[in-house]
C-alpha cells in the first residue's frame, strides 16, 4: 500500500522506515525493508504495525547500509503474514522487490517458474516479478533493462520498486496504473508511493506518466517506456505543509 525507495548518504534503514511511518494514514497489515550491503540483500519483514518491524530491526539490527527499498503491505493474495510481507526477494536472493497494486496475470507467470525449477516462498502475486527480475540480471541484463523487460510481460495494476545486490547504487522502479512520484535531493534520491515519505528530506519531484522505469542513483534520476525509450518526468515542487 505504500513504497519507499533510497540511494544517497544517510542511512537507509531509517530513510525508508521513517518514510514508511509517514504513509501509515494509508493503512496496511505488515511492513518491511530491504537493504544493499556489501554484495548482499539484508531484509526484514513483519505481519501488523511497523512497531512489529521496529521491534525486529531492534532485536536483529541490519547492518548499515545507503541503498534501500520499503513497503506496508495491504494484502490481495495471500494472508497477511510475515512470508506474503515485501520485500519478496529472486531465488538466490540476490534482487529484492516490493509491490503495490496487482499483477492480474500471476498464476500464468509462476507456473512457468515452477516449471523451471523456481522455488516460490509466498503466497503473493509479487514474488512471481522479484524472480523474473533476477532471472534477467543473472542473464546479463542491468536492473532498469530487466526491470522494462520484466514490465512487458505484466499485467494489472502495480507499482514496482526493485534494488540489485550487484549493482548498489541503483533502485529502478516502474509503475502502470498505480501512483509513483521520485523525490530529488542533493547526492540522494528517493522513490514513493506519495510525497509524504520524503517531505521532510526534499521537496522537489518528478511525477511519472503510465507505463514508466525510473532509475535512480545518488546524482541522477532517468526515465524510460517500457521499451526503453526515453521518456519525460514532470518536475513539480511541493509546496504544501504536512
Ligand atoms: N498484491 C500484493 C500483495 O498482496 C501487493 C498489495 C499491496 O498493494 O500492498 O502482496
Amino acid at each position: 500500500c505504500g513504497i519507499v525507495g533510497y540511494v544517497g548518504p544517510k542511512q537507509a534503514e531509517s530513510v525508508v522506515v521513517e518514510g514508511l511511518r509517514r504513509l501509515e494514514y494509508r493503512g496496511y497489515d505488515s511492513a518491511g525493508v530491504a537493504l544493499v550491503v556489501d554484495g548482499t540483500i539484508a531484509s526484514e519483514k513483519r505481519a501488523g504495525k511497523i512497531a512489529n518491524l521496529d521491534k525486529a530491526l531492534a532485536d536483529t539490527p541490519l547492518p548499515e547500509a545507503t541503498t534501500g527499498i520499503g513497503h506496508t503491505r495491504w494484502a490481495t493474495h495471500g494472508a497477511p503474514n510475515d512470508q506474503n510481507a515485501h520485500p519478496h526477494l529472486g531465488q538466490d536472493g540476490r534482487v529484492a522487490l516490493v509491490h503495490n497494486g496487482i499483477i492480474e496475470n500471476f498464476a500464468a507467470l509462476r507456473a512457468e517458474l515452477e516449471a523451471a525449477g523456481h522455488e516460490l516462498r509466498s503466497e503473493t502475486d509479487t514474488e512471481i516479478a522479484a524472480h523474473l527480475l533476477e532471472a534477467a540480471v543473472a542473464g546479463g541484463d542491468d536492473l532498469t533493462t530487466a526491470m522494462q523487460s520484466v514490465c512487458r510481460r505484466l499485467e494489472g495494476a502495480f507499482t514496482l520498486v526493485a534494488v540489485d545486490a550487484q549493482d548498489p547504487d541503483r533502485v529502478v522502479a516502474a509503475r502502470r496504473n498505480s501512483p509513483l512520484v521520485v523525490g530529488v535531493g542533493e547526492g540522494e534520491n528517493f522513490l514513493a508511493s506519495d510525497v509524504a515519505a520524503f517531505i521532510e528530506h526534499t521537496r522537489e519531484a518528478l511525477e511519472l506518466g503510465q507505463d514508466q522505469v525510473v532509475t535512480i542513483t545518488r546524482e541522477g534520476v532517468g526515465v524510460t517506456d517500457f521499451d526503453g525509450n526515453e521518456a519525460q518526468a514532470t518536475p513539480y515542487h511541493v509546496d504544501w505543509d504536512l
